[in-house]
């Protein structure tokens, strides 16, 4: 292709460079990727084959190395040309000593920045935190971690929802207190799975460095020793015992709001942790921006690290988490039944963890084996204790079935005519039945926009007017969700 040719006719500067490096990086990575990683990056200048783009946090600019720099060096190389060159700007955030953003240089081919010598790591730059004079592993008693051995990364199963918190714990495990994780908050509603990840990090943590004192405490629990401590007058040994930890691990957080002391002295812990390099892990009901009563100086230094949230896991995810369970347990369950499970409980793990096990021991009360119907009847139990509406998954895979459609055929893009009109069914019904907005539900039916949605339905109500088939068609399905339900 004559790229200098068509490319003289235009104005190059950072910012044209820098839209097409990022049309060829859509193409290669994921939608959520795209937008978490690359759409927050400004490009700054243009100066002799160097493209220097500003990052908004160290963070960011971790990860890009850690998991981006083949590519962002082939698109740099494609655009630049072989001498072209990469600089980030880091917008600087986590040390209040340096205000002003610094810049790394990184060269867009050879090794990447991170493990090249004679480039210094952020760290190092942004003004010496690491403390020589700590001798690690000096005056360690030998604390019981808490940690529960179940709750490994190996019985976490990944899916979206979990992707960045998880991959992120990972790498924390791999480097406790040496990336710019610290602290790393972990956040997302009950029975996500929290819990399990922060334990998840413990035991990777333990498992790569036997020696580092690691401690997973409840927040209730901390709050309690630290009354019991006050009561009697040892806080000073509760401060030093916490300020001893390698890694500390703080679940559910949420409990500190609107306890002053405790927040007081869980900030000198933390500050002195963090000055120490040592490592922080926390978890949270609630992004961090709706905890009220939290001190303002405690939640800027959440900001310091990285926040990560947990989300709803998706059909195949659920699935996938039931398999996993079965898998650990010895217990084999049909693929109708654990569909049927995962399809009816869609937004607590641990609700979902709950079904399979009262189905299991139903069954071996009563020495019936475990049929589709006695799953029903069990899920049906379980489900009317919570509320149970009828989710964009379950209409999708019920007008699946009727049209004899894969799942997948459903959520693509293709516009073959059946397909349409089982996907505008399919969304018709989801506006209908569920509370989602119109353009969840446009995301679940083949990433469409609200419009398409809105379009789907009116679509479907007049042909419901005009067309007599289609309308026993619709009475059909109608009839076969409300049997499911
Ligand atoms: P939270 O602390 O967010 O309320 P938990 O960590 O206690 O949630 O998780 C609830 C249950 O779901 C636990 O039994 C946990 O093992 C399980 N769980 C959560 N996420 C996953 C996952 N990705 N894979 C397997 N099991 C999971
Ligand atoms: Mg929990």
């Amino acid at each position: 292709m004559p790229k200098e040719k068509e490319s003289t006719s235009k104005i190059i500067n950072e910012t044209t460079v820098w839209e097409n490096c990022l049309k060829l990086i859509r193409d290669n990575v994921n939608p959520q990727n795209f937008k978490t990683w690359f759409e927050p990056i400004k490009a700054v200048k243009l100066e002799q084959n160097t493209l220097t783009i500003e990052v908004p946090s160290q963070f960011v600019y971790e990860w890009l190395e850690e998991h981006y720099i083949g590519l962002l060096r082939k698109t740099i190389k494609r655009e630049l040309g072989a001498e072209g060159r990469l600089e980030y700007s880091i917008l600087m955030e986590t040390s209040s000593q340096a205000e002003k953003p610094y810049t790394v240089k990184l060269p867009a081919k050879g090794n990447s920045g991170l493990k090249n010598p004679s480039v210094p790591m952020p760290q190092q730059i942004s003004g010496g935190i690491r403390n020589p004079f700590i001798i690690p592993g000096l005056k360690k008693i030998d604390i019981d971690s808490q940690l529960i051995s179940n709750y490994s990364f190996e019985n976490l199963v990944e899916g979206d929802c979990n992707r960045l918190a998880r991959s992120a714990g990972f790498a924390v495990a791999q480097k406790p207190g040496g990336t710019s994780f610290n602290p790393l908050l972990i956040y997302g509603s009950v029975g996500l799975g929290k819990t399990h990840l922060a334990h998840a990090i413990g035991i990777e943590i333990k498992n790569n460095f036997p020696n580092k004192t690691v401690l997973y405490v409840p927040s209730e629990k901390f709050m309690h020793q630290f009354v019991d401590a006050v009561k009697n007058n040892s806080q000073n040994d509760f401060v030093h015992f916490y300020q001893m930890m390698d890694v500390l691990i703080i679940d559910d957080i949420q409990f500190f709001t609107g306890k002053e002391k405790t927040q007081d002295v869980f900030f000198h812990i933390f500050n002195h942790l963090h000055q120490n390099n040592k490592q922080i892990i926390l978890t949270c009901d609630k992004p961090p921006v709706d905890l009220q009563n939290m001190e303002q100086r405690l939640l800027s230094r959440f900001k310091w690290g990285l926040s990560a949230d947990l989300q709803v896991p998706d059909l195949e995810t659920r699935i996938a988490i039931l398999r996993k369970k079965m898998y650990v347990d010895g217990i084999e369950l049909s693929n109708e039944i654990t569909e049927y499970i995962a399809l009816s409980i869609t937004n607590n793990i641990r609700e979902l963890e709950g079904a399979l096990v009262s189905i299991i021991a139903q069954s071996s009360l009563n020495k019936k084996p475990i049929t589709l119907e006695l799953a029903k009847q069990m899920i049906d139990k379980f489900v009317k204790n919570t509320v149970h509406e009828i989710s964009i998954d379950y209409i999708q895979k019920i007008v699946c079935d009727y049209f004899e459609l894969p799942l997948e055929v459903l959520k693509s893009k293709t516009r073959k005519r059946e397909v349409v009109q089982a996907r505008q069914l399919a969304m018709y019904f989801s506006k209908q039945l569920t509370k989602s907005s119109l353009s969840n539900i446009g995301m679940h039916c083949g990433g469409k926009d609200h419009a398409t949605v809105l379009h789907a339905c009116r679509t479907v109500n007049n042909l419901i007017d005009t067309d007599k088939k289609f309308k026993a068609q619709v009475a059909d399905l109608q009839k076969r969700i409300n049997l499911s339900r």
